[in-house]
């Protein structure tokens, strides 16, 4: 946080220097845009193929094969979701929030995609649905599908607890899952865990001291987000402890609703599509 009292005076021209005109640092219309029209084509005479309920303070991963769908879904209340995705054939690439963030802003929606770790950088999902579309951004300057926060987890919590052991926490319920579903080592699973999209939770950072905030979620039953895989998916889920993170997570206090993901196979890929390749750098650094 900045200082209520700089220990620096301003300069005589702070204010021309403060009035600058920001640039966008990667206009969307120069990143490779998915063709969202023959994605939601490919959604007529889908076939569901597989249904996940994911437990309210637990997580579950499941697969998803590239040119399938798979949406997440509010079923029983308001309940955020912390999402981790992996190529499901090598789990060192995986999804990259802050990357994500640079390219997409804050929040995600219809036509985003998710970007994909280094040296890999390509899309593995792109957003084809959202049902939360309308809310925007709201007068704190909050939104939904954040890809700002981390995902709670329980070292955070012991140190601001002075010592607590939690242990529902989004990192360890993807720690079990993925250990669970790859017949790993808690200690193995634990280092492919990473940074989240929080579905469904509303988050902003204050106006006045750019702090992270979160607000009661919007989402209600019914309400889903749904996905495209570019490349063959393995997905893990949590039902954040902190319920629709309207007041405090990393404990048992919130109340807390399950989370469904279902998985959609179209009759064809969407039309053009074709899987992307690894991204084209030759990795040389200079030498
Ligand atoms: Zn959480």
């Amino acid at each position: 946080m900045k200082p209520a009292q700089p220990d620096h005076a301003a300069p005589a021209d702070a204010q021309t220097r403060r009035a600058i005109t920001p640039v966008i640092c990667y206009p969307p219309e120069t990143l490779p845009r998915p063709d969202l029209a023959a994605c939601r084509a490919a959604r007529d005479g889908w076939e569901r193929v597989t249904e996940v309920l994911i437990p309210a303070r637990e997580a579950r991963c499941f697969e998803v094969p590239a040119g399938h769908f798979f949406r997440i879904r509010s079923v029983e209340g308001p309940q955020v979701g912390d999402l981790n995705l992996w190529n499901a054939a090598n789990l060192a690439e995986r999804f990259y929030s802050g990357k994500t963030r640079a390219l997409h802003g804050t929040h995600l929606s219809t036509g985003d995609r998710m970007w994909t770790s280094h040296p890999y950088l390509r899309p593995m999902a792109t957003i084809t649905d959202d049902t939360l579309d309308w809310y925007g951004f709201d007068a704190f300057g909050g939104s939904v599908h954040d890809v700002i926060g981390t995902r709670c987890d329980p070292y955070t919590h012991n140190l601001l607890s002075h010592g607590g052991q939690y242990h529902h926490c989004c990192h360890s319920n993807l720690t079990r899952a993925l250990a669970d579903a790859r017949g790993l080592t808690l200690a193995e699973a634990e280092g492919h865990v990473h940074d989240v999209l929080n579905v469904f939770m509303c988050t902003g950072f204050t106006r006045d001291s750019g702090q992270y905030f979160m607000k009661a979620s919007p989402v209600r039953p019914g309400d889903y987000l749904e996905f495209f895989a570019e490349i063959d998916l393995l997905g893990g889920l949590s039902a954040c402890p902190g319920g629709d993170c309207s007041s405090e997570h990393s404990s048992d206090t919130a109340t807390c609703h399950p989370l469904l993901v279902e998985v959609f196979r179209p009759k064809a890929p969407p039309a053009g599509w074709s899987s992307p390749p690894v991204n084209g750098y030759d990795r040389s650094h200079g030498q």
